[in-house]
């Protein structure tokens, strides 16, 4: 299974009603609030080496890390993450409309991961359902950013476009 496709379904848990999850971070998930605890630390026996590890959660961590609690990490499957909240638009990918998920952002560290850029704070960006553009550093995620927001200024143009053929057409048509 692709780590990101592990992510979707972690992300899946931790989109659960809150009344379904256990954790003292549970009233913390909801994107408009503030974690008031500073960064917990959190020591492990990683099942698949028998290591005692140690790491300590990025700045705002939402995940409750219940394996951990439970007894059962393994060092590959264990990160930290903050995501903006769920935006879904209607898209036809197999032939009806559906809401999909477009845009979610969310920030990710891997503490154990092989690949040391993995180990500081990034962002990986579901551009659609499943679709997503991964371990983007700052620059990275700024040129996302830009590159969007060059895309959404043709988009603004192109809306006043549309009002004014739209209103010229509706006139032709009534001639
Ligand atoms: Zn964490």
């Amino acid at each position: 299974m692709s780590i990101t496709v592990q992510r979707a379904a972690h992300k899946l848990l931790a989109s659960l009603p809150s009344a379904l999850r256990i954790g003292r971070q549970t009233a913390t998930r909801d994107r408009h609030s503030v974690p008031v605890t500073a960064p917990r630390t959190w020591t492990f026996t990683d099942r698949d080496s028998g290591e005692t590890l140690t790491f300590t959660c990025m700045a705002g961590c939402t995940d409750d890390h219940r394996e951990i609690r439970d007894g059962v990490a393994v060092a590959d499957d264990v990160w930290c993450l903050k995501s903006l909240g769920e935006l879904t638009l209607p898209i036809n990918e197999n032939g009806a409309p559906e809401e999909l998920s477009v845009l979610r952002a969310s920030m990710n560290v891997d503490p154990f991961d092989r690949r040391i850029a993995q180990r500081l704070p990034h962002i990986d960006l579901e551009v659609m359902d499943g679709a997503f553009i991964e371990s983007l550093d700052p620059d990275g995620f700024a040129t996302v950013i830009n590159t969007l927001q060059g895309r959404l200024d043709e988009m603004r143009a192109m809306h006043a476009d549309l009002v004014a053929t739209r209103a010229a057409y509706i006139k032709q048509a009534q001639r």
